[in-house]
């Protein structure tokens, strides 16, 4: 079968054949529908070294997956064949108390795990493929009947990611508050929606680009403004001074974390998603009292199945642009120059 396959640090995956993967006891193989190209593929490929994680290349990419549950292993109960599944890409041990929680990003017996830290296109071998092996049957979810394949894969981090971001944050996200979401690509254009399908917050997306920020309109959002040096008193002339209740910065360089610390009022929240290494100052005075700042990490399981819910209602859909395989490099080309509207999809 072919795969897209990283094969060491610092280069450009390579579309290989490799040979089709079986199902071991308690394993699901996925014939892949759809896999989402993520911006962290391109920090994966360019920025990366050995040491910055507990796994290296070679492992196919594609850490955002949905498809058909084509072969099940010995001892499987919960999927058959022919199934339509999601799946929940950060994959723990299973049973310390992070992952018994739902929250497999941070499993605490890493070394339970099928990969410490890690998933299928992130040290194991992702869905950038035709099938995907899938180390245990609860990492699949069901695919509700009304969302595609396409949708499908990208809800599993473009979504995920943002849904635990807001999620962990929305006590804060009264009906007068307002919520800056700084960056409208894959991740942000969720995250936009996301807070408007629950909470009843007013929502100000920031982005460099116009297409992005017509985008961000077109999903919902209140107000948009340009993200520059002056973002930060925009954001609080906006709000009649007092600044935002909560920040989510989905690009995470230091001028964006730098915004999202300056615009949020006292007891804000202020969250790093994106991973552009951002840095910024921590003391007493350098921020509004009492903001609490925090990165996150993808999301949890149960998260993901509530995600689905909201999905299946039609009350967050995700903007795409598909790729056939063969055609993989160009969506990871078109993501690094700006290009992709929403998420670039790869469908084998
Ligand atoms: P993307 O390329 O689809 O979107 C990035 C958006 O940010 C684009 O619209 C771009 O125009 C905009 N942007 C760039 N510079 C900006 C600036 N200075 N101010 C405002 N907007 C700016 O990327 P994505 O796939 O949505 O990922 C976003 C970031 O989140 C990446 O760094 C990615 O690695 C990271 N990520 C983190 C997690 C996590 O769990 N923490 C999960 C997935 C992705
Ligand atoms: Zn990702
Ligand atoms: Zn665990």
């Amino acid at each position: 079968m072919r795969a897209l396959r990283l094969q060491a640090w610092q280069q450009e995956p390579e579309l290989v054949d490799v040979p089709e993967p079986t199902p071991g006891p308690g394993q699901v193989v996925v014939k892949v529908g759809a896999s989402g190209a993520c911006h962290s593929d391109l920090h994966l490929m360019h920025d990366f070294t050995e040491g910055a994680v507990p796994w290296n290349p070679p492992f196919t990419l594609g850490h955002e997956n949905a498809g058909t549950v084509h072969a099940v292993g010995e001892g499987v109960s919960s999927v058959a064949e022919g199934d339509r599944v999601v799946l929940y890409g950060p994959w723990g041990c299973g049973v310390c108390s992070m992952c018994t929680r739902g929250f497999e990003t941070y499993c605490e017996n890493p070394a339970g795990a099928p990969i410490p830290g890690g998933g299928g296109g992130l040290g194991l071998d992702g869905g950038m493929a035709d099938y995907l092996l899938v180390p245990h049957e609860r990492f699949c979810l069901p695919l509700p009947d009304g969302v595609d394949m396409t949708a499908g894969a990208a809800l599993t981090d473009a979504g995920l990611t943002p849904y635990h971001a807001v999620r962990r944050s929305w006590s804060k996200m009264t009906p007068d508050a307002t919520v800056a979401v700084i960056g409208v690509g894959g991740l942000g254009h969720m995250a936009v929606q996301i807070v408007k399908a629950t909470t009843a917050a007013r929502v100000v997306a920031l982005d460099v680009k116009q297409e992005a920020l017509d985008l961000a309109r077109e999903h919902g959002a209140d107000e948009v403004l340009v993200s520059d040096e002056h973002a930060a008193e925009a954001l609080r002339d906006l709000t009649g001074g007092r600044g935002v209740d909560v920040a989510l910065d989905f690009v995470g360089a230091t001028p964006t974390l730098e915004t999202a610390r300056k615009s949020t009022r006292s007891t804000g929240e202020a969250t790093l998603v994106g991973l552009a290494g951002a840095e910024v100052p921590f003391s007493v005075s350098s921020q509004a009292y009492e903001v609490s700042m925090a990165s996150t990490y993808w999301g949890g399981r149960h998260e993901l199945a509530e995600l689905m819910s909201l999905a299946a209602r039609g009350a967050v859909t995700v903007e795409h642009t598909t790729y056939s395989l063969d055609d993989a490099l160009q969506a990871y080309h078109d993501l690094a120059d700006g290009k992709v509207r929403g998420r670039a999809v790869i469908v084998p």
